[in-house]
C-alpha cells in the first residue's frame, strides 16, 4: 500500500466508523452465532499472493461483523461496560501510526513523561494522596500480579527473585469471597498457591468483614504463614460491594502486610468527590489500581497502577542489561522497570486526549448520569411486586430477580429463562450473578452514549419477558 492508497482507505475507514458509531445502538448486541460459524469463512492458509485492501475490508464487514458483541452499544449491560470515547479511538489511530513502543525514556521521551502527567493527573481527579505515583499496564490482573509480586519480594527483603523458592515459604494471601478471579490468577502465577488464598466472608453488604480478616490472619501467623498482601475491594465485580479500606489498612499495618486496592471498575467514580467515601482510608494502603478502560471513556486497554513506594516495585522489577542502558537513567523514569513487559503501548497519549475532550467536569457529568439511571431503576425495582432486589445498590449495577410463589430451584430457572430470551433477542446483553444460591439478574450499564432511554427499555423488555416466561411456566405446569 503506498501512501495515497493509504490516504483513501484511511479516509474510507474513518467515513465506515463514524457510521458504526452511529448506527451501534441498532445492532444486535450479542450476535446470532454459533461456535465455529466464523473461522469455517476463514481459509485455513494465509495467501500466498497480496490481495487488495477493499477484499479484505469487504470480508471484514460480511465476515467479522456479523460475528461481533457490541460492546459500544448502549444496550451492552454485561459484565461491567468498556467504554470508550471518540477522543481516545483517534488517539489510539496516532499511538498505532507512530509505533510508539515505550520501554525506555530514549525510547519515546514524551511518551514517558506524558505518561507521568497524565498518571498525576489521574491521581489528582481521583482524590488519591499526593504520595502515590504509578504507571499505566495493560490490565487490572496485571497490576494486581505486580502487587502481589513486589509484596513477596518486599517480605523477603528480593530474595525469591535472586535465589527463587527455598521451599520453606508459607505465603498466604487476603480477600473476600466476593472479589474479582484475577486475584486467585495472581495467586497461582506468583508462586503463592491457590490453597493459601484466604476468603474471607463479607457482610449483608457484600463486604469483607475486618474482623474475620484479623482473625484469619493471626491464625495463620500462629500457624507458621506469612501473610504477604490483603487485596481488598471498591466496587466487587458483582455487586460494587466496599470493603473497609480503613479497619483493612489497620490489619496491614499492624502485622506489616501489603495492603492492595482493587478498585478495577469503580475507581472511576471517585472522580466525583461525593462518593469519596468509597476510598475512605486510602492513603495508607500500598496500591491501588483501577481501569480507564472500562468506565472513563478510553478504549481498551488502559489501567491505571498507583504505588505508595516506587522502590520496591522497581527493585521487583529491575533488569540490568547492556543493550538497554542509557546515559540518562539516573535523571529519568523507565517504565520497563515498574511492570512485567519490556515493551510497552503509548497509552498515556489516550489519556490526554479523553481527559482534554471531554474535561474533568465533562467526564464528571456522564459518571453521575450513569449513577442517577442505577438509582432510578433501583427504586423501579423496590416498587414493583413481581422482582426483588438481591444486593444493595450502590452505583449502576443491579441484581435482581424475578419473584413468584415457586420453589427457589424453580424461581433459578425462570430467571435464567428471562435472561437467555432477553439476550437472545438482540435488544440487550446482560448476564447473571449467583448470590446466596439465588440467580439474579445482573445489570451493569456505562455505555459512553448511554441514556435514560436505554435503562427504561431494558426494565421493560425484562418485564414484558417475564410476564411471557411465567405464563407460558404455568400453562405447562
Ligand atoms: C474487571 C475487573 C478486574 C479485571 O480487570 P482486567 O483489566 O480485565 O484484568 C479486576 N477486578 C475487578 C474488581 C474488576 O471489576
Amino acid at each position: 500500500m503506498n501512501n495515497e492508497e493509504f490516504r483513501k482507505h484511511g479516509h474510507e475507514l474513518v467515513d465506515w466508523m463514524a457510521d458504526y458509531f452511529k448506527e451501534v445502538e441498532s445492532y444486535p448486541v450479542l450476535p446470532n452465532v454459533a461456535p465455529g460459524d466464523i473461522i469455517k469463512q476463514i481459509p485455513g492458509v494465509a495467501p500466498e499472493k497480496a490481495e487488495a485492501f477493499e477484499t479484505i475490508f469487504s470480508d471484514f464487514k460480511e465476515k467479522i461483523l456479523p460475528g461481533m458483541t457490541h460492546w459500544e452499544s448502549p444496550n451492552f449491560m454485561a459484565y461491567f461496560p468498556a467504554n470508550k470515547s471518540k477522543a481516545s479511538v483517534l488517539a489510539e489511530m496516532l499511538m498505532s501510526t507512530m509505533g510508539a513502543q515505550c520501554m525506555l525514556w530514549l525510547t519515546s521521551p514524551a511518551a514517558a513523561e506524558l505518561e507521568e502527567q497524565m498518571m498525576n493527573w489521574l491521581r489528582d481527579m481521583l482524590g488519591l494522596p499526593g504520595h502515590f505515583t504509578g504507571c499505566i499496564q495493560d490490565t487490572a490482573s496485571t497490576a494486581t500480579l505486580c502487587a502481589m509480586l513486589t509484596a513477596r519480594e518486599r517480605a523477603t527483603n528480593y530474595g525469591v527473585n535472586q535465589r527463587g523458592f527455598t521451599g520453606d515459604e508459607k505465603f498466604t494471601v487476603y480477600c473476600s469471597e466476593q472479589i474479582h478471579s484475577s486475584i486467585d490468577k495472581g495467586a497461582k502465577i506468583a508462586g503463592i498457591g491457590l490453597e493459601q488464598v484466604r476468603k474471607i466472608p463479607t457482610d449483608e453488604q457484600y463486604a469483607l468483614k475486618a474482623d474475620m480478616l484479623r482473625q484469619q490472619i493471626e491464625e495463620d501467623i500462629t500457624n507458621g504463614f506469612k501473610p504477604l498482601c490483603v487485596i481488598s475491594a471498591i466496587g466487587t465485580t458483582g455487586t460494587t460491594a466496599v470493603d473497609p479500606i480503613a479497619a483493612i489498612s489497620d490489619i496491614c499495618e499492624e502485622h506489616d502486610i501489603w495492603h492492595h486496592v482493587d478498585a478495577a471498575y469503580a475507581g472511576t467514580v471517585l472522580v466525583l468527590p461525593e462518593m469519596r467515601w468509597m476510598s475512605e482510608g486510602v492513603e495508607r494502603a500500598d496500591s491501588f489500581v483501577f481501569n480507564p478502560h472500562k468506565w472513563m471513556f478510553t478504549n481498551f486497554d488502559c489501567t491505571a497502577y498507583f504505588v505508595k513506594d516506587p522502590t520496591a516495585l522497581v527493585n521487583t522489577f529491575a533488569i540490568s542489561l547492556d543493550i538497554l542502558k542509557t546515559d540518562v537513567d539516573n535523571e529519568v523514569k523507565n517504565y520497563r522497570d515498574w511492570g512485567i513487559p519490556l515493551g510497552r503501548r503509548f497509552r498515556a497519549l489516550k489519556l490526554w486526549f479523553v481527559i482534554r475532550e471531554m474535561g474533568v467536569s465533562g467526564i464528571q457529568a456522564k459518571i453521575r448520569s450513569h449513577i442517577a439511571y442505577g438509582q432510578w431503576l433501583k427504586t423501579e425495582i423496590e416498587a414493583h411486586r413481581d422482582f426483588e432486589l438481591l444486593a444493595p445498590v450502590i452505583l449502576n449495577t443491579l441484581n435482581f430477580r424475578f419473584l413468584a410463589d415457586e420453589s427457589e430451584e424453580t424461581l433459578n430457572e425462570l430467571n435464567k429463562q428471562i435472561m437467555d430470551n432477553v439476550n437472545k433477542s438482540g435488544k440487550l446483553f446482560f448476564v447473571q450473578n449467583v448470590l446466596k444460591g439465588q440467580f439474579a439478574l445482573r445489570l451493569a450499564f456505562g455505555g459512553t452514549e448511554l441514556e435514560k432511554r436505554h435503562v427504561e427499555n431494558a426494565w421493560k423488555l425484562i418485564q414484558e419477558e417475564t410476564v411471557r416466561v411465567y405464563e407460558q411456566f404455568k400453562q405447562k405446569s
